[in-house]
C-alpha cells in the first residue's frame, strides 16, 4: 500500500522519544513529542506545523528550543497541544530568553498552544513579535478525545496515568489517495504540485463536475495548463483505499485502565509506535515508574488488532539488550490466546 504518512522515530528507541510524520507531496509534518531533536535537519523542522507532547518530563519536551530555533522569523503558526499545566511549561520556556529585537522580524511566528484537561481543551496564543507575551483571549471547548480534524486526517488522543496526565495519539486518515503513475504517464501529464491541489479537491469532496487545472510548472512558475472534469480525472488516475492509522503510546503505568484506554485509542492501528521501558523480569520497577515493560506493549499491540509494532523509550539499563526487549514484546504480540 503507497501511503500519505511516512513516520519514523527521531532517535535510537535507547534515547529521547519522538515520532516525526512526514507528509507525501507536501512539505508538511507533525511530530509526536520534542525530546532531543539534533537528528532532525532544519529542511525537516521547517515543515512541522502541528506538534503533540505526551506530558513535559525533560526527555518529551527538551526539543522544543530546537524546534523554536528552527522556526523563528518564519511566517508560519505552530500548534502545539500538551496535557495538564502545558501552558505554564511553554510559558516557562519563553521566559528563558530576551526577545527585545524580536519586532523587527519581517515575518512574525505564532504559537497556538491547546492545553488538554480530562474535561475541557484550552486554547491560546503566543506571537513573536509581541515578544511571546500571552494574548489576552483563551478559547475553551470540551475535550472529546478528537484534537485535531482536517478533511483528510484527525488526531485523537487519550490521557493515560503516569503519575502525571500522559497523552497518547492516534492519527488516522480517512482515506488514502495514490496516484497511477502509469495513467499519468498514459495522459501526458506532469507530477507535480498540481497532485497536492488535486488530492485536497477530493479529500473536500469538492463538486465532481468542477473543473480541475492541471498545471505544468517551471522554477514555481505555471508555464502550461490544461482543464479537467474533476470527477473524470479522478476516476482516471485516482486510486482510493482505506486510510493508515499511526498510533503512539508512551509514559504510561501499567494499570488495567490505563491499558484499557489505549487499547480504545489504537484500535486497529496500521502502526503502533510505543515504549517498552522494561523487561517483565522488572515489572515491579516498571510499576513504580510508572512505564510499561515490553510484555505489556506486546500484549496491548495484540488486544487491540494492531498491525505492526514498533518499540522505544528502552530503559538505559538495558544497553546492548535490545534485542530481549524486542523478543519479549513480539512473543506477547503473535501469543496465540
Ligand atoms: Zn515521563
Ligand atoms: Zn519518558
Amino acid at each position: 500500500m503507497r501511503t500519505s504518512f511516512h513516520p519514523r522515530l527521531i532517535n535510537d528507541p535507547f534515547c529521547d522519544p519522538g515520532l516525526f510524520i512526514a507528509f507525501s507531496h507536501q512539505r508538511r509534518a507533525i511530530l509526536f513529542d520534542l525530546g532531543d531533536l539534533h537528528a532532525l535537519a532544519p529542511r525537516d523542522l521547517v515543515k512541522v506545523f502541528h506538534v503533540f507532547v505526551s506530558h513535559t518530563h525533560m526527555d518529551h519536551f527538551i526539543g522544543f528550543d530546537a524546534l523554536l530555533r528552527a522556526l523563528l522569523g518564519r511566517d508560519k503558526e505552530i500548534h502545539l497541544f500538551g496535557p495538564q499545566e502545558f501552558f505554564d511549561r511553554v510559558e516557562g520556556k519563553l521566559a528563558g530568553y530576551t526577545w527585545n529585537l524580536v519586532d523587527e522580524y519581517e515575518y512574525p511566528l505564532s504559537l497556538k498552544v491547546t492545553e488538554v484537561g480530562t474535561e475541557k481543551i484550552k486554547t491560546r496564543r503566543y506571537l513573536c513579535r509581541d515578544r511571546f507575551a500571552r494574548a489576552e483571549t483563551e478559547e475553551e471547548a470540551p475535550f472529546t478525545g478528537l484534537l485535531l480534524k482536517e478533511p483528510s486526517f484527525e488526531v485523537a488522543a487519550a490521557l493515560l496515568d503516569h503519575r502525571v496526565p500522559c497523552l497518547a495519539f492516534a492519527l488516522q486518515e480517512r482515506f488514502s489517495i495514490n496516484i497511477d503513475k502509469e495513467k499519468l504517464k498514459d495522459l501526458d501529464l506532469p507530477v507535480g504540485p498540481w497532485l497536492g491541489r488535486f488530492k485536497r479537491a477530493l479529500y473536500d469532496q469538492q463538486n465532481p463536475e468542477d473543473v480541475f487545472e492541471v498545471t505544468w510548472e517551471q522554477r514555481g512558475r505555471v508555464i502550461k495548463a490544461r482543464a479537467f472534469v474533476l470527477g473524470e480525472l479522478a476516476q482516471e488516475i485516482a486510486r482510493i483505499s482505506p486510510g493508515q492509522k499511526i498510533a503512539y503510546v508512551t509514559d504510561a503505568a501499567g494499570r488495567p485502565e490505563n491499558l484499557e484506554k489505549a487499547e480504545r485509542l489504537i484500535r486497529n492501528a496500521d502502526s503502533l509506535y510505543i515504549e517498552a521501558a522494561f523487561l517483565d523480569r522488572d515489572l515491579e520497577i516498571a510499576e513504580k515508574k510508572c512505564h510499561l515493560t515490553a510484555k505489556q506493549a506486546g500484549t496491548l499491540a495484540r488486544k487491540a488488532g494492531v498491525k505492526r509494532l514498533t518499540l522505544f523509550h528502552f530503559s538505559p539499563r538495558y544497553a546492548g539488550m535490545a534485542q530481549e526487549l524486542e523478543r519479549e514484546a513480539t512473543e506477547a504480540f503473535n501469543c496465540k490466546q
